[in-house]
């Protein structure tokens, strides 16, 4: 039982500093905007860790699920997708990310708001499997017609290696953030075509619902979309440095 509640409190200690490290850096000039996030990267990182690529689910003309009030879900992914990119920065993790705005460039020919998407869901697929070695992260909240449901889930693709780190993720989020949730990580519908299309090892984390007006006035604070992305950056740093599961 002490061995247990010491192992939590060093848990917690090191999400705390992690927390402390990023205030300070969103507090001071950021020394880390001139990073050429997009530039293209080599394909293996250091040490064979592979990359990582956030994608901050929807974006551009699709939102994605609202909340009651109107808020999108787009700019709630990419300010968490932000937040894990800037904590990648400070722990030399090497990582891309699929869009860094909410507004996205579409070609000339996609017209209507589903081709718009299709055109960019294409785009996304071909960055994705561009890379070598990599891993995919998608970001995205939750929705349901009733308003009770909430919490976090992790799905995970069907590349081997995907529900290791799907798993691990949806244990610290759980264990973090809703401890009283009885959901697992599961295997993703092949109806998400960015995940049935990626190539590598892919997860796609719902990080609470915003159909839930607690949970999503919470998914909205800078301070929860830090603990996330601390969190996530905590299950990528245990799996990309486990030699079975973080190297090919
Ligand atoms: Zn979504």
């Amino acid at each position: 039982m002490l061995v247990a509640i010491s192992i939590r409190l060093r848990e917690l200690a090191a999400l705390a500093l992690i927390i402390a490290l990023v205030a300070l850096c969103f507090a001071l000039p950021p020394f880390y905007a001139d990073e050429p996030e997009t530039e293209p990267v080599s394909a293996q990182a250091e040490g064979g860790r592979p990359l990582l690529i956030i994608d901050a689910g929807h974006g551009g003309e699709d939102g994605g699920a609202v909340t009651a009030s109107g808020v999108p879900e787009s700019g709630i992914n990419l300010a968490i997708a932000e937040k894990l990119s800037a904590l990648c920065g400070l722990f030399g993790v090497e990582r891309i990310m699929t869009r860094e705005s909410q507004e996205l460039d579409y070609p000339d020919t996609a017209v209507t708001t589903a081709q718009r998407k299709s055109a960019d869901q294409k785009a996304r697929v071909e960055l994705i499997n561009a890379q070598e070695n990599a891993v995919l992260v998608s970001i995205h909240q939750n929705f349901y017609p009733d308003a009770r449901p909430f919490g976090c889930q992790v799905l995970y693709g069907k590349v081997e290696g995907s529900r290791e780190l799907g798993e691990l993720a949806h244990g610290m989020l759980t264990e973090a953030l809703c401890p009283s949730s009885r959901r697992v990580a599961a295997p993703i519908s092949e109806d998400i075509y960015l995940m049935r299309a990626a190539k590598c090892r892919a997860v796609l984390v719902e990080c609470g619902f915003l159909s839930n007006e607690a949970e999503a006035a919470l998914l909205q604070t800078e301070g929860y979309q830090l603990k996330i992305s601390a969190l996530l950056l905590s299950a990528w740093l245990q799996y990309a440095d486990t030699p079975d599961e973080g190297v090919l």
